[in-house]
């Protein structure tokens, strides 16, 4: 188990689409030590999620969770940790909303990104389970990040609105006050 590097924006490794683990592999001490690496690097960053090229392994999956009192994200509901193999992502309604991320690989910007509202996700567990379940609400985003970067997709590349762009003390300072009023509409609303 290790804390790794982080990769950053314009590092080949993050613009490539990863690649499928082998399912017969997930249970092998390379695969585990990936997962364990994801964990300690996401929780020792403060990050709510992390994919696995972002540490330099080119292979498709990535670790969520949201713990209260993040300091990154203090009005991101919780997210029990999650692993997730070979992910897959459905939309289940047409139905965005208009979240303000940031991201590891992206040092200080944060810019809004059009995320769906109702998804479905499945992918196999670290025991090499497949597991399938749909995330309603704000919560939902953070599995649609942490996909894209698979895709080789960071967020910027999906900022539609340039003007948004900000950095993260003045999201503090100008931003992050309207926009957990409207993250806490979204949780009343979808319990996530
Ligand atoms: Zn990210």
């Amino acid at each position: 188990m290790a804390v790794r590097e982080i990769l950053e924006i314009g590092h080949p490794t993050l613009a490539a689409r990863a690649r499928e683990v082998e399912v017969a592999a997930i249970g092998t001490p390379e695969v585990q030590g990936w997962v364990d690496d994801l964990i300690d690097t996401m929780r020792a960053a403060n990050g709510a999620g992390i994919a696995a090229n972002q540490i330099g392994i080119p292979y498709r999956l990535f670790t969520v969770e949201v713990r209260a009192g993040n300091p990154r994200y203090p009005y991101k509901p919780s997210i029990p940790l999650t692993v997730l193999v070979n992910p897959e992502i459905a939309f289940l309604s047409d139905e965005t909303f208009e979240n303000y991320e940031g991201c590891l690989s992206v040092p200080n910007l944060r810019g809004a990104v059009s995320r769906h509202l109702e998804v479905s996700v499945s992918g196999y567990d670290r025991d090499g389970v497949h597991r399938s379940f749909e995330v309603r609400g704000y919560s939902a985003g953070t599995f649609q990040h942490e996909n894209d970067h698979l895709d080789g997709i960071l967020f910027p590349h999906r900022v539609a609105d340039r003007g948004t762009f900000c950095s993260w003390s003045s999201f503090a300072a100008f931003r992050q006050e309207a926009f957990a009023d409207r993250v806490r509409q979204l949780v009343d609303r979808w319990g996530a």
